[in-house]
């Protein structure tokens, strides 16, 4: 989609901290850490949220499950815990219309933040 901040990022026309990058998922630093590890996990095709997801999807939602382990064993914070969230819509905040999922860790955690 032309007019999407993050398909640009993944498109690389916008710069952003890319810690993983392949065929149907890009990862980057969140501009605005909440964590010692904040990463956001994108699909490559542009999905407007988890409410958009299809059958069509499931490949790409195991590649970023598979990139989340990964990358939190990446950043050392694999035994120490970590949070993998989605928000979907305006009660959860979510501010950017292109599915991500935050990878949060490297702090203690409270639940719910609030
Ligand atoms: P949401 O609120 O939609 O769940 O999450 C959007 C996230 O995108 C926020 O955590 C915000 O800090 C992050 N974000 C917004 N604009 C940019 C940007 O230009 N670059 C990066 N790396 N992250 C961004
Ligand atoms: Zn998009």
């Amino acid at each position: 989609m032309v007019d999407c901040f993050f398909c640009q990022i993944a498109a690389r026309e916008q710069p952003a901290d890319i810690v993983h990058s392949t065929e149907h998922v890009v990862a980057f630093r969140d501009i605005n850490p909440q964590a010692p590890t904040h990463l956001l996990i994108i699909s490559r095709e542009h999905i407007e949220s988890a409410r958009a997801l299809r059958d069509r999807h499931a490949a790409v939602l195991a590649e970023i499950f598979q990139a989340a382990g990964h990358l939190a064993r990446a950043e050392g914070v694999d035994s120490s815990g970590w949070r993998l969230v989605t928000n979907v819509g305006p009660d959860a905040g979510q501010s950017v219309h292109h599915l991500h999922f935050h990878l949060l860790g490297g702090r203690h955690m409270g639940w719910p933040p609030g």
